[in-house]
């Protein structure tokens, strides 16, 4: 498996209908992919000890998906491999009257990673380019006349780059996750929440209202990708029909990033070895 096949950075257009949602790369089987996952979590908890100590660099992971996608297990996935003081989730939902009275970005940016930590978003801003563009809602908030022209979402396309672009060039790095599912996998996985009662909470009617609306998130996510994909803040497209092949990828990718940063633990002094080495004594000596 390369990720490469799946990281967008500008350089190739991202079109939608041509991918393939159902890749399991060279896996044999789902027991293979299983065994290099469970490998990338002991890397990821080793480099997550790094970054931490390190404090330099922080780290934003976004997923973005369709119902049913799997952004939910991706995110437990993930949290299961690391020590839960340096990373941080925020889900995303339905914005607050005190939210929608900001910008956009607004609880984006509240919410943010700190230097040494990961920061995952489960959804984010670009609620604001793909359910908003689906369904109008801009329309529906206080937006001033000249906010509202036909370039409201190229307009945040380029908000959302600069944005992305400012907290990379301030030490943060974006990796931007798009589980992509097809229609018919997102009906099988329904079924499913609405036949195992354990899965029943899962499942809202309003998920089906938008899966209505498959093609315009289709397009909508299409353009959000191709707009938004850049060098130093790339969108990776999963095939995410196989959730176990989904998961092995993102752990490839989360690796591959903090490989890339290879954070150091903070090299010790002469003068503080010297310390410490007279504070073992008293330790040692201690009536
Ligand atoms: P869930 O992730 O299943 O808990 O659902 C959260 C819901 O919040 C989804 O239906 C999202 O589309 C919706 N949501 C998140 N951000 C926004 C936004 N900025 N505007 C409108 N709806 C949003
Ligand atoms: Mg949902």
């Amino acid at each position: 498996m390369n990720i490469n096949d799946f990281r967008f950075d500008g350089s190739k257009k991202f079109k939608i209908k041509d991918f393939d949602t159902n890749q399991d790369g060279k896996f044999k089987d789902r027991a293979e992919a299983e065994d290099l996952r469970e490998d990338h979590i002991m890397d990821l908890q080793s480099l997550q000890d790094r970054l931490y100590a390190e404090g330099k660099e922080g780290v934003l992971i976004i997923f973005q998906a369709m119902d049913a996608a799997g952004k939910d297990g991706a995110v437990k996935y993930v949290m299961s491999g690391v020590n839960p003081a340096g990373i941080t989730v925020h889900n995303f939902k339905v914005p607050s009257s005190e939210e929608l009275a900001h910008d956009y970005l607004w609880r984006a940016m509240k919410a943010a990673p700190q230097r040494g930590m990961i920061t995952i978003f489960n959804r984010s801003y670009y609620e604001d380019v793909l359910v908003v563009k689906v369904h109008d809602l801009h329309k529906k908030v206080a937006l001033p006349e000249r906010v509202l022209t036909k370039d409201i979402f190229e307009d945040r396309y380029e908000q959302i780059k600069n944005y992305e672009k400012h907290l990379h060039q301030n030490g943060f790095r974006v990796i931007k996750i798009f589980l992509n599912i097809s229609k018919d996998e997102q009906k099988k996985q329904f079924l499913q929440r609405i036949d195992d009662p354990a899965k029943n909470w899962k499942f809202s009617e309003g998920d089906v209202v938008e899966r209505g609306y498959w093609d315009q998130y289709m397009e909508a996510y299409e353009d959000a990708i191709n707009a938004t994909s850049t060098q130093d803040c790339p969108w990776y497209v999963i095939p995410s029909d196989k959730k176990w092949f989904a998961r092995a990828v993102i752990a490839e990718i989360i690796v591959s990033t903090l490989e890339s940063i290879d954070p150091k633990f903070p090299e010790v002094s002469e003068a503080q070895k010297q310390k410490l080495a007279e504070i073992r004594d008293l330790l040692i000596n201690e009536k």
